[in-house]
Protein backbone atom coordinates (compact mmCIF):
# COMPACT_ATOMS: atom_id res chain seq x y z
CA UNK A 1 0.00 0.00 0.00
CA UNK A 2 1.33 3.82 -0.65
CA UNK A 3 2.33 6.02 2.22
CA UNK A 4 -0.04 9.22 1.66
CA UNK A 5 1.70 12.41 1.07
CA UNK A 6 3.24 14.44 3.83
CA UNK A 7 1.29 17.55 3.99
CA UNK A 8 3.39 20.39 4.10
CA UNK A 9 2.27 24.18 4.94
CA UNK A 10 4.96 27.03 3.53
CA UNK A 11 4.27 30.46 5.19
CA UNK A 12 5.37 33.06 2.33
CA UNK A 13 5.45 33.35 -1.76
CA UNK A 14 8.37 34.88 -2.45
CA UNK A 15 11.24 33.41 -4.40
CA UNK A 16 11.80 31.17 -1.32
CA UNK A 17 8.53 30.19 -0.32
CA UNK A 18 7.96 29.00 -3.82
CA UNK A 19 11.36 27.13 -4.26
CA UNK A 20 10.50 25.32 -1.16
CA UNK A 21 7.20 23.73 -2.72
CA UNK A 22 8.06 23.34 -5.81
CA UNK A 23 10.68 21.06 -4.33
CA UNK A 24 8.55 19.67 -1.61
CA UNK A 25 6.62 18.87 -4.56
CA UNK A 26 9.38 16.77 -6.28
CA UNK A 27 9.44 14.77 -2.88
CA UNK A 28 6.44 13.41 -3.11
CA UNK A 29 4.05 16.40 -0.69
CA UNK A 30 1.17 17.72 -0.97
CA UNK A 31 1.87 21.54 -0.14
CA UNK A 32 0.10 24.37 1.01
CA UNK A 33 0.73 28.10 0.31
CA UNK A 34 -0.31 31.05 2.50
CA UNK A 35 0.69 34.28 1.04
CA UNK A 36 0.08 37.88 2.89
CA UNK A 37 -0.04 39.70 0.19
CA UNK A 38 -2.36 39.29 -2.75
CA UNK A 39 -0.24 39.04 -5.35
CA UNK A 40 3.59 36.35 -4.83
CA UNK A 41 6.60 37.29 -5.52
CA UNK A 42 7.23 38.72 -1.86
CA UNK A 43 9.69 42.10 -2.12
CA UNK A 44 10.29 40.96 -6.37
CA UNK A 45 6.58 41.17 -7.06
CA UNK A 46 5.11 43.56 -9.67
CA UNK A 47 2.94 46.48 -8.59
CA UNK A 48 0.31 48.27 -10.68
CA UNK A 49 0.97 51.97 -10.36
CA UNK A 50 -2.41 53.92 -10.87
CA UNK A 51 -4.39 50.76 -11.78
CA UNK A 52 -2.32 51.10 -15.06
CA UNK A 53 0.85 50.52 -15.18
CA UNK A 54 3.09 47.23 -14.64
CA UNK A 55 6.19 48.50 -12.46
CA UNK A 56 8.21 46.28 -10.12
CA UNK A 57 8.32 46.97 -6.56
CA UNK A 58 12.22 47.49 -7.08
CA UNK A 59 14.22 47.27 -10.21
CA UNK A 60 15.61 44.06 -9.83
CA UNK A 61 18.56 41.90 -11.71
CA UNK A 62 19.83 38.59 -12.17
CA UNK A 63 23.18 37.15 -13.51
CA UNK A 64 24.51 34.10 -14.79
CA UNK A 65 26.00 32.64 -12.15
CA UNK A 66 22.47 32.36 -11.31
CA UNK A 67 22.12 28.73 -11.62
CA UNK A 68 19.06 27.71 -9.33
CA UNK A 69 16.92 31.03 -10.51
CA UNK A 70 17.77 29.69 -14.22
CA UNK A 71 16.86 26.29 -13.32
CA UNK A 72 13.52 26.75 -11.14
CA UNK A 73 12.38 29.42 -14.12
CA UNK A 74 12.78 26.63 -16.60
CA UNK A 75 11.39 24.04 -14.44
CA UNK A 76 7.67 25.77 -14.80
CA UNK A 77 7.85 26.48 -18.24
CA UNK A 78 9.30 30.74 -17.86
CA UNK A 79 10.73 31.52 -21.54
CA UNK A 80 13.91 32.45 -20.29
CA UNK A 81 15.35 33.93 -23.56
CA UNK A 82 12.54 35.99 -24.12
CA UNK A 83 12.16 37.15 -20.47
CA UNK A 84 15.83 37.85 -19.75
CA UNK A 85 18.28 40.18 -21.80
CA UNK A 86 21.66 38.81 -21.67
CA UNK A 87 24.45 40.89 -22.00
CA UNK A 88 28.55 40.64 -20.86
CA UNK A 89 29.00 42.45 -17.35
CA UNK A 90 28.80 46.24 -18.66
CA UNK A 91 29.58 48.93 -15.76
CA UNK A 92 29.51 51.67 -18.32
CA UNK A 93 28.70 55.53 -17.28
CA UNK A 94 26.86 57.55 -19.68
CA UNK A 95 29.72 58.84 -21.18
CA UNK A 96 31.41 55.54 -22.24
CA UNK A 97 33.76 55.33 -19.16
CA UNK A 98 33.93 51.99 -16.98
CA UNK A 99 34.32 48.60 -17.87
CA UNK A 100 32.74 46.57 -20.10
CA UNK A 101 33.47 42.67 -21.05
CA UNK A 102 33.65 41.42 -24.35
CA UNK A 103 31.74 38.41 -25.02
CA UNK A 104 34.65 35.94 -24.58
CA UNK A 105 35.05 32.74 -22.36
CA UNK A 106 36.09 33.17 -18.89
CA UNK A 107 38.41 33.98 -17.67
CA UNK A 108 39.70 35.90 -20.83
CA UNK A 109 36.48 38.09 -21.17
CA UNK A 110 37.39 39.96 -17.26
CA UNK A 111 40.91 40.14 -18.83
CA UNK A 112 39.89 41.56 -21.94
CA UNK A 113 37.69 43.97 -20.02
CA UNK A 114 40.09 45.04 -17.46
CA UNK A 115 42.78 45.66 -19.91
CA UNK A 116 40.11 47.68 -22.60
CA UNK A 117 38.13 49.83 -19.94
CA UNK A 118 38.00 53.10 -21.04
CA UNK A 119 38.81 56.43 -18.97
CA UNK A 120 41.21 54.19 -16.97
CA UNK A 121 45.21 54.56 -16.92
CA UNK A 122 47.52 51.93 -17.33
CA UNK A 123 48.48 52.02 -13.76
CA UNK A 124 44.97 51.79 -12.62
CA UNK A 125 44.60 48.55 -15.20
CA UNK A 126 47.35 47.23 -13.39
CA UNK A 127 46.67 47.49 -9.91
CA UNK A 128 43.11 45.53 -10.45
CA UNK A 129 44.66 42.63 -12.18
CA UNK A 130 47.27 42.44 -9.38
CA UNK A 131 44.44 42.65 -6.88
CA UNK A 132 42.52 40.05 -9.04
CA UNK A 133 45.39 38.13 -9.19
CA UNK A 134 46.08 38.22 -5.75
CA UNK A 135 42.90 37.39 -4.84
CA UNK A 136 42.43 34.05 -6.90
CA UNK A 137 45.87 32.78 -5.43
CA UNK A 138 44.02 32.85 -2.30
CA UNK A 139 41.19 31.26 -3.23
CA UNK A 140 39.12 33.90 -3.03
CA UNK A 141 39.27 33.47 1.07
CA UNK A 142 40.22 36.34 3.41
CA UNK A 143 39.79 36.50 7.08
CA UNK A 144 35.96 36.17 8.01
CA UNK A 145 36.43 40.14 9.62
CA UNK A 146 37.61 41.46 6.59
CA UNK A 147 35.55 44.19 4.70
CA UNK A 148 35.59 45.10 1.60
CA UNK A 149 37.20 48.58 1.89
CA UNK A 150 39.95 46.69 3.63
CA UNK A 151 40.13 43.83 1.13
CA UNK A 152 40.62 46.59 -2.01
CA UNK A 153 43.34 48.80 0.61
CA UNK A 154 45.70 50.41 -2.28
CA UNK A 155 43.73 50.18 -5.17
CA UNK A 156 43.25 53.55 -6.87
CA UNK A 157 40.37 55.55 -5.35
CA UNK A 158 38.58 55.94 -9.35
CA UNK A 159 38.46 51.81 -9.53
CA UNK A 160 36.79 52.27 -6.07
CA UNK A 161 34.53 54.55 -7.13
CA UNK A 162 33.73 53.22 -10.34
CA UNK A 163 34.00 49.66 -9.87
CA UNK A 164 34.52 48.02 -6.44
CA UNK A 165 31.48 50.45 -4.44
CA UNK A 166 29.14 49.95 -7.48
CA UNK A 167 30.34 45.85 -7.23
CA UNK A 168 29.65 45.74 -3.76
CA UNK A 169 26.25 48.03 -3.37
CA UNK A 170 24.35 45.95 -6.19
CA UNK A 171 25.44 42.95 -4.76
CA UNK A 172 25.81 43.08 -0.93
CA UNK A 173 23.80 46.62 -0.53
CA UNK A 174 26.02 47.60 1.73
CA UNK A 175 28.71 50.10 1.75
CA UNK A 176 32.40 48.92 1.38
CA UNK A 177 33.22 50.42 4.33
CA UNK A 178 30.80 47.96 6.60
CA UNK A 179 30.83 45.36 3.71
CA UNK A 180 31.68 41.23 4.24
CA UNK A 181 34.93 40.66 2.23
CA UNK A 182 34.20 37.09 2.10
CA UNK A 183 31.09 36.93 0.52
CA UNK A 184 31.95 39.90 -1.60
CA UNK A 185 35.12 37.51 -2.68
CA UNK A 186 32.75 34.66 -3.58
CA UNK A 187 30.34 36.29 -5.12
CA UNK A 188 33.20 37.53 -7.78
CA UNK A 189 34.68 34.12 -7.70
CA UNK A 190 31.11 32.48 -8.59
CA UNK A 191 30.60 35.16 -11.30
CA UNK A 192 33.51 36.31 -12.94
CA UNK A 193 36.05 33.25 -12.11
CA UNK A 194 33.10 30.47 -12.08
CA UNK A 195 32.05 28.80 -15.53
CA UNK A 196 31.87 31.13 -19.21
CA UNK A 197 28.62 33.49 -18.73
CA UNK A 198 28.59 33.25 -15.17
CA UNK A 199 29.62 37.28 -14.46
CA UNK A 200 26.61 37.76 -17.54
CA UNK A 201 23.64 40.60 -16.64
CA UNK A 202 20.34 39.07 -17.46
CA UNK A 203 17.91 42.18 -17.19
CA UNK A 204 14.39 41.10 -17.01
CA UNK A 205 11.67 42.15 -19.73
CA UNK A 206 9.23 41.10 -18.34
CA UNK A 207 7.26 42.79 -15.02
CA UNK A 208 8.46 40.21 -11.70
CA UNK A 209 5.12 38.93 -11.47
CA UNK A 210 5.66 37.18 -15.00
CA UNK A 211 9.18 36.83 -14.42
CA UNK A 212 8.57 33.43 -12.05
CA UNK A 213 6.40 34.01 -8.94
CA UNK A 214 2.92 33.96 -11.07
CA UNK A 215 4.10 30.80 -13.14
CA UNK A 216 5.49 29.18 -10.23
CA UNK A 217 2.03 29.16 -8.27
CA UNK A 218 0.13 28.30 -11.75
CA UNK A 219 2.32 25.34 -12.10
CA UNK A 220 1.84 24.45 -8.37
CA UNK A 221 -2.08 24.64 -9.02
CA UNK A 222 -1.65 22.81 -12.17
CA UNK A 223 0.37 19.70 -10.29
CA UNK A 224 -2.87 19.53 -7.45
CA UNK A 225 -1.32 21.66 -4.69
CA UNK A 226 -3.37 24.79 -3.13
CA UNK A 227 -2.14 28.47 -3.23
CA UNK A 228 -3.65 30.90 -0.64
CA UNK A 229 -2.89 34.32 -1.45
CA UNK A 230 -3.89 37.50 0.59
CA UNK A 231 -4.12 35.36 3.31
CA UNK A 232 -1.34 36.55 6.33
CA UNK A 233 -0.91 33.65 8.81
CA UNK A 234 -1.28 35.24 12.29
CA UNK A 235 -0.22 32.04 14.89
CA UNK A 236 1.07 28.99 14.47
CA UNK A 237 -0.01 25.53 16.93
CA UNK A 238 2.96 22.78 17.49
CA UNK A 239 1.23 19.28 18.70
CA UNK A 240 0.75 15.18 18.16
CA UNK A 241 3.45 15.41 15.83
CA UNK A 242 2.11 17.93 13.26
CA UNK A 243 1.42 21.82 12.63
CA UNK A 244 -1.51 23.47 12.71
CA UNK A 245 -2.13 26.82 10.76
CA UNK A 246 -4.15 29.41 12.24
CA UNK A 247 -7.66 28.07 13.13
CA UNK A 248 -7.59 25.47 10.35
CA UNK A 249 -8.24 22.31 11.07
CA UNK A 250 -5.65 21.21 8.58
CA UNK A 251 -2.72 19.31 10.26
CA UNK A 252 0.01 19.23 8.53
CA UNK A 253 2.90 17.02 8.84
CA UNK A 254 5.82 20.03 8.07
CA UNK A 255 6.18 23.69 7.75
CA UNK A 256 8.70 25.93 6.45
CA UNK A 257 8.58 29.27 7.38
CA UNK A 258 9.47 31.26 3.60
CA UNK A 259 8.24 35.17 5.75
CA UNK A 260 11.31 37.39 6.24
CA UNK A 261 13.19 37.42 9.26
CA UNK A 262 11.09 39.61 11.41
CA UNK A 263 7.73 37.64 10.56
CA UNK A 264 9.48 34.46 11.37
CA UNK A 265 10.47 35.71 14.64
CA UNK A 266 6.90 37.17 15.62
CA UNK A 267 5.42 33.51 14.81
CA UNK A 268 7.83 31.83 16.61
CA UNK A 269 7.75 34.09 19.68
CA UNK A 270 4.01 32.83 19.89
CA UNK A 271 4.40 28.96 19.87
CA UNK A 272 3.60 27.67 23.16
CA UNK A 273 3.95 24.44 25.48
CA UNK A 274 7.23 23.48 23.72
CA UNK A 275 9.39 21.10 25.63
CA UNK A 276 12.58 22.97 27.10
CA UNK A 277 15.13 21.84 24.41
CA UNK A 278 13.14 22.81 21.75
CA UNK A 279 11.90 26.06 23.17
CA UNK A 280 16.06 27.17 23.53
CA UNK A 281 16.31 26.12 19.64
CA UNK A 282 13.48 28.89 18.78
CA UNK A 283 15.52 31.11 21.10
CA UNK A 284 18.32 30.72 19.97
CA UNK A 285 16.85 31.54 15.97
CA UNK A 286 14.83 34.33 17.12
CA UNK A 287 17.73 35.75 18.94
CA UNK A 288 19.88 35.26 15.67
CA UNK A 289 16.85 36.47 13.59
CA UNK A 290 16.99 39.86 15.63
CA UNK A 291 20.41 40.59 15.56
CA UNK A 292 20.45 41.08 11.44
CA UNK A 293 20.33 44.27 10.64
CA UNK A 294 18.81 45.54 7.24
CA UNK A 295 19.15 48.49 4.58
CA UNK A 296 17.10 50.44 2.42
CA UNK A 297 16.66 50.19 -1.67
CA UNK A 298 15.02 52.54 -3.48
CA UNK A 299 13.88 52.79 -6.99
CA UNK A 300 12.82 56.21 -8.56
CA UNK A 301 11.21 55.34 -11.92
CA UNK A 302 10.36 58.44 -14.16
CA UNK A 303 9.66 59.23 -17.86
CA UNK A 304 12.07 60.84 -20.11
CA UNK A 305 11.79 62.90 -22.93
CA UNK A 306 14.98 63.82 -25.31
CA UNK A 307 15.90 66.97 -27.10
CA UNK A 308 14.63 65.92 -30.07
CA UNK A 309 11.00 65.40 -28.28
CA UNK A 310 10.66 61.79 -28.93
CA UNK A 311 11.19 59.59 -26.23
CA UNK A 312 14.99 58.76 -24.56
CA UNK A 313 17.13 56.00 -25.51
CA UNK A 314 20.08 55.15 -23.52
CA UNK A 315 22.76 54.39 -24.92
CA UNK A 316 22.55 50.56 -23.29
CA UNK A 317 19.75 49.32 -20.98
CA UNK A 318 21.67 49.77 -17.87
CA UNK A 319 24.10 52.48 -17.57
CA UNK A 320 26.45 52.85 -13.97
CA UNK A 321 26.48 56.86 -12.28
CA UNK A 322 28.47 58.23 -10.53
CA UNK A 323 27.26 58.37 -7.12
CA UNK A 324 27.53 61.04 -4.29
CA UNK A 325 26.23 62.67 -1.16
CA UNK A 326 23.75 64.51 -3.23
CA UNK A 327 23.65 62.26 -6.14
CA UNK A 328 22.58 58.91 -4.38
CA UNK A 329 21.94 56.78 -7.22
CA UNK A 330 24.22 53.95 -8.67
CA UNK A 331 22.35 52.80 -11.67
CA UNK A 332 19.42 53.59 -13.77
CA UNK A 333 17.43 51.51 -16.55
CA UNK A 334 16.32 51.63 -19.76
CA UNK A 335 13.08 50.02 -19.44
CA UNK A 336 12.13 50.88 -22.60
CA UNK A 337 14.52 48.80 -23.95
CA UNK A 338 13.58 45.50 -21.70
CA UNK A 339 9.69 45.65 -22.71
CA UNK A 340 8.57 48.59 -21.15
CA UNK A 341 7.17 52.25 -22.40
CA UNK A 342 9.81 53.84 -24.60
CA UNK A 343 11.39 56.66 -21.75
CA UNK A 344 10.35 54.87 -18.68
CA UNK A 345 13.87 55.03 -16.64
CA UNK A 346 14.31 53.08 -13.53
CA UNK A 347 17.17 54.73 -11.50
CA UNK A 348 18.21 52.48 -8.45
CA UNK A 349 19.55 53.49 -4.98
CA UNK A 350 20.99 50.84 -3.26
CA UNK A 351 22.23 50.85 0.22
CA UNK A 352 19.69 54.05 0.25
CA UNK A 353 20.10 56.35 3.52
CA UNK A 354 16.09 55.64 3.75
CA UNK A 355 15.97 59.55 3.83
CA UNK A 356 12.60 61.04 3.27
CA UNK A 357 11.24 59.43 -0.31
CA UNK A 358 10.43 62.82 -1.82
CA UNK A 359 13.70 64.14 -1.01
CA UNK A 360 15.29 61.40 -2.61
CA UNK A 361 13.29 61.41 -5.41
CA UNK A 362 13.96 65.18 -5.89
CA UNK A 363 18.05 64.35 -5.60
CA UNK A 364 17.78 61.28 -7.69
CA UNK A 365 15.60 63.81 -10.66
CA UNK A 366 18.79 66.05 -10.32
CA UNK A 367 21.34 63.79 -10.62
CA UNK A 368 19.27 62.00 -13.87
CA UNK A 369 19.11 65.82 -15.42
CA UNK A 370 22.98 66.38 -15.36
CA UNK A 371 24.54 62.72 -15.73
CA UNK A 372 21.82 62.22 -18.36
CA UNK A 373 22.12 65.69 -20.26
CA UNK A 374 25.17 63.82 -22.49
CA UNK A 375 22.61 61.13 -23.86
CA UNK A 376 19.98 63.94 -25.09
CA UNK A 377 18.02 64.02 -22.38
CA UNK A 378 15.81 66.99 -21.80
CA UNK A 379 12.84 66.43 -19.26
CA UNK A 380 12.02 64.03 -16.38
CA UNK A 381 8.95 63.49 -14.93
CA UNK A 382 8.56 61.79 -11.95
CA UNK A 383 6.05 58.77 -12.19
CA UNK A 384 6.61 56.77 -8.57
CA UNK A 385 8.98 56.27 -5.79
CA UNK A 386 9.21 52.97 -3.91
CA UNK A 387 11.58 52.82 -1.07
CA UNK A 388 11.38 49.60 0.45
CA UNK A 389 13.28 50.08 3.85
CA UNK A 390 13.72 46.58 4.74
CA UNK A 391 15.34 45.60 1.36
CA UNK A 392 18.10 42.92 2.31
CA UNK A 393 20.06 42.46 5.10
CA UNK A 394 23.22 44.33 5.89
CA UNK A 395 25.97 42.01 5.13
CA UNK A 396 28.63 42.45 7.42
CA UNK A 397 31.46 40.93 8.00
CA UNK A 398 31.36 37.83 10.63
CA UNK A 399 27.66 37.88 11.08
CA UNK A 400 25.63 35.30 11.89
CA UNK A 401 22.63 34.07 10.47
CA UNK A 402 19.51 31.94 11.45
CA UNK A 403 20.11 28.26 10.67
CA UNK A 404 17.68 26.34 8.40
CA UNK A 405 16.25 23.88 10.57
CA UNK A 406 14.99 25.91 13.95
CA UNK A 407 13.15 22.85 14.73
CA UNK A 408 12.49 18.50 13.84
CA UNK A 409 9.57 19.22 10.86
CA UNK A 410 9.99 23.09 11.32
CA UNK A 411 12.38 24.85 8.50
CA UNK A 412 13.02 28.27 7.60
CA UNK A 413 14.03 29.70 4.26
CA UNK A 414 14.59 32.71 2.95
CA UNK A 415 17.68 35.23 1.99
CA UNK A 416 18.38 35.92 5.40
CA UNK A 417 18.82 32.40 6.30
CA UNK A 418 22.60 30.64 6.79
CA UNK A 419 24.19 30.03 2.93
CA UNK A 420 26.96 31.41 0.93
CA UNK A 421 25.12 34.61 -0.68
CA UNK A 422 24.06 37.60 0.38
CA UNK A 423 20.18 38.79 0.28
CA UNK A 424 19.54 38.17 -3.47
CA UNK A 425 17.54 36.14 -5.65
CA UNK A 426 19.61 33.13 -5.50
CA UNK A 427 20.28 32.75 -2.46
CA UNK A 428 16.39 33.01 -1.81
CA UNK A 429 16.03 30.60 -4.38
CA UNK A 430 18.86 27.82 -3.05
CA UNK A 431 17.60 28.06 0.36
CA UNK A 432 13.95 27.67 -0.53
CA UNK A 433 14.61 24.66 -2.45
CA UNK A 434 16.98 22.72 0.02
CA UNK A 435 14.42 23.51 2.64
CA UNK A 436 11.75 21.44 0.87
CA UNK A 437 14.15 18.96 0.08
CA UNK A 438 14.89 18.70 3.68
CA UNK A 439 11.39 18.39 4.96
CA UNK A 440 10.35 15.54 2.14
CA UNK A 441 14.04 13.41 3.04
CA UNK A 442 12.18 10.70 4.93
C1 LIG B 1 14.13 47.09 -4.06
C2 LIG B 1 14.85 45.77 -4.08
C3 LIG B 1 15.77 45.51 -5.09
C4 LIG B 1 16.43 44.30 -5.13
N1 LIG B 1 17.28 44.03 -6.16
C5 LIG B 1 17.77 42.78 -6.29
C6 LIG B 1 18.49 42.42 -7.45
O1 LIG B 1 18.68 43.22 -8.37
N2 LIG B 1 18.96 41.15 -7.55
C7 LIG B 1 18.75 40.22 -6.58
O2 LIG B 1 19.17 39.07 -6.73
N3 LIG B 1 18.07 40.54 -5.44
C8 LIG B 1 17.58 41.79 -5.29
N4 LIG B 1 16.84 42.11 -4.18
C9 LIG B 1 16.69 41.10 -3.11
C10 LIG B 1 15.58 40.09 -3.44
O3 LIG B 1 14.39 40.76 -3.81
C11 LIG B 1 15.32 39.26 -2.20
O4 LIG B 1 16.53 38.68 -1.78
C12 LIG B 1 14.31 38.16 -2.43
O5 LIG B 1 13.16 38.63 -3.09
C13 LIG B 1 13.93 37.56 -1.08
O6 LIG B 1 12.99 36.53 -1.27
P1 LIG B 1 12.39 35.75 -0.02
O7 LIG B 1 11.44 34.75 -0.57
O8 LIG B 1 13.50 35.30 0.85
O9 LIG B 1 11.60 36.86 0.84
P2 LIG B 1 10.35 37.77 0.46
O10 LIG B 1 10.42 38.16 -0.96
O11 LIG B 1 10.31 38.85 1.47
O12 LIG B 1 9.10 36.81 0.62
C14 LIG B 1 8.46 36.58 1.85
C15 LIG B 1 6.97 36.44 1.61
O13 LIG B 1 6.34 36.14 2.85
C16 LIG B 1 5.11 36.83 2.89
N5 LIG B 1 4.67 36.92 4.28
C17 LIG B 1 5.16 37.71 5.27
N6 LIG B 1 4.50 37.48 6.41
C18 LIG B 1 3.57 36.53 6.16
C19 LIG B 1 2.59 35.87 6.94
N7 LIG B 1 2.40 36.16 8.24
N8 LIG B 1 1.79 34.96 6.36
C20 LIG B 1 1.93 34.65 5.04
N9 LIG B 1 2.88 35.25 4.24
C21 LIG B 1 3.68 36.17 4.80
C22 LIG B 1 5.42 38.16 2.25
O14 LIG B 1 4.25 38.82 1.82
C23 LIG B 1 6.33 37.74 1.10
O15 LIG B 1 5.59 37.45 -0.06
C24 LIG B 1 16.20 43.33 -4.10
C25 LIG B 1 15.29 43.61 -3.08
C26 LIG B 1 14.61 44.81 -3.07
C27 LIG B 1 13.62 45.06 -1.98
Amino acid sequence: MSEAPLQVAVVGAGWAGLAAAVAAHEGGARVTVFEAAPHPGGRARRIVHRDAQNLDNGQHILIGAYAECLRLMRHVGVPIEQALLRRPLSLRFPGGDGLCLPDWPAPLDALAGILGARGWSWRERLALLGASLRWQLAGYRCPPGQTVQALCQGLPPRLMAELIEPLCVSALNTLSASASAEVFLRVLRDSLAGPSGGSNLLIPQVDLGALWPEAAVRWLQRQGHTVHLAQPVQALQHGHGGWQVDTSTQRFDRLILACPAWEAQRLLGRLEGLPPDQQQAVDTWCRLAAGLQHAAIATVYAQAESRSATPLRLPEPMLALRSGPQAPAQFVFDRGQLGGPKGLLAFVVSASPAADRHALQAEVLAQGMQALAACGLSTLQPLLTVLEKRATFVCSPGLRRPPTEVLPGLQACGDHVQGPYPATLEGAALSGSAAGRRVTAR
